[in-house]
């Protein structure tokens, strides 16, 4: 269930009038639309998964290291681009528990990065002077295990319509604010009732000139990206930049649906970005990372971030050294052109940017 509960709708800007339509989720009806149907039927324990994938679960090399507070999670469109019978899938290895997830490593925090002490408001994070990001939704459509907001205390985050006023009246004074991350969570795993609400107050903020969302939906639920989404981000790109920032780490991710879910997105008047997080045994290998950029490029993405793991708490299996890392962006940088190269960074607490780890 996402967050937010229903409350009483406040002053329609008008802007996004034509979101609501019967398609829109949640908008007319409480029945669950076609994404949210998928929700529901997604693997949610590593046994379920690994049998779909005929995999025999007591032939793990792993343990399954279940964290209840943060379980399995995975859409069964994103288990169909797995490949069957192979433990060593890059796909799999993104959700699957192991062993690494439960020993305790020097440096590896709850709150690596700092998000805590960046939070200004409740949900809204100020760390870097013109961008400021609200966490709109605690809830994804995928568990990633290295994510790095996974011990992120998304119980105290603001509750209802008026529990954001705090957020929204903070970014109307912040004068040097020109631009909002929506993120959580995933700010699309919200229904449209609910992100019709948060695009109308961004529009009618003048000082904001971009909205961006930061997303793993169009890569691990397609189906998300229906025509009543496609609708008010076609509104909101008339009055505002419109970015979004996808989140996919190997090219195996892209198929025939996230084509169609990017495409409307740019049709929509979306300026595509991704980001990816260098893993060992899923990306860190030149021929793995360039086949990345180029799916993206063909699917009209524009590689973004890749990011050196943040050290959170139970990802330590996942860590590439930094050496490593360089070497690679070197090498991608002899195959694609420059603009596929993505920027090697990493996010270091109170640092006013990301730090860059490759010239
Ligand atoms: C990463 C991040 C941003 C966006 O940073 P860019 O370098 O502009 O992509 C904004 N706010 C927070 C808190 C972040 O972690
Ligand atoms: S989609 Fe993003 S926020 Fe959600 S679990 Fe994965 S990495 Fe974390």
């Amino acid at each position: 269930m996402p967050i937010l509960p229903k409350t009483s709708v406040t002053a329609r800007s008008g802007l996004l009038d034509h979101a609501g339509r019967p398609e829109t989720a949640g908008t007319t009806s409480r029945e669950p639309v076609r994404w949210q149907k998928e929700m529901q039927d997604a693997f949610r324990t590593g046994e379920s998964l690994l049998r779909f994938l005929d995999l025999d679960p007591a032939q793990a090399p792993e343990g399954l290291a279940p964290d209840p507070a943060f379980p399995v999670l995975v859409p069964q469109s994103f288990a169909s681009r797995m490949v069957k019978g192979d433990w060593r899938d890059p796909l799999l290895l993104q959700v699957l528990p192991r062993d690494g997830e439960t020993r305790s490593v020097p440096g590896f925090l709850a709150d690596a990065v700092g998000d805590l002490a960046s939070q200004v408001v409740p949900g809204l994070l100020h760390k870097y002077d013109s961008r400021a990001l609200l966490m709109v939704s605690h809830q994804c459509a995928v568990h990633c295990r290295y994510c790095f907001r996974r011990e992120f205390p998304y119980g105290d985050m603001p509750r209802g319509q008026a529990g954001w006023d705090e957020a929204w009246a903070y970014l109307e004074s912040a004068e040097g604010v020109d631009e909002i991350v929506l993120s959580g969570g995933d700010p699309l795993f919200l229904d449209n009732r609910r992100l019709e609400r948060i695009l109308e107050r961004a529009a009618a903020l003048p000082r904001l000139r971009t909205v961006r969302f930061h997303t793993r939906l169009p890569i691990v639920l397609p189906s998300r990206i229906e025509p009543g989404l496609l609708a008010m981000l076609r509104s909101l790109s008339e009055a505002k930049t419109l970015i979004v920032v996808i989140h996919a780490n190997h090219a195996n991710e892209l198929d025939a649906g996230t084509g169609r879910a990017l495409s409307g997105l740019r049709a929509a008047g979306a300026m595509l970005l991704n980001q990816a997080v260098l893993m060992a045994g899923i990306n860190d290998d030149a021929d793995v990372l360039a086949d990345l950029s180029r799916g993206l490029l063909a699917q009209g993405v524009l590689p973004y971030y890749l990011h050196q793991l943040d050290r959170v708490v139970g990802t330590a299996h996942f860590e590439t050294p930094e050496a490593k890392g360089r070497d690679l962006i070197e090498a991608l940088r002899g195959k694609l052109p420059g603009y596929a190269v993505p920027r090697y960074v990493r996010e270091t607490a109170g640092e006013p940017f990301k730090t860059p780890l490759s010239v």
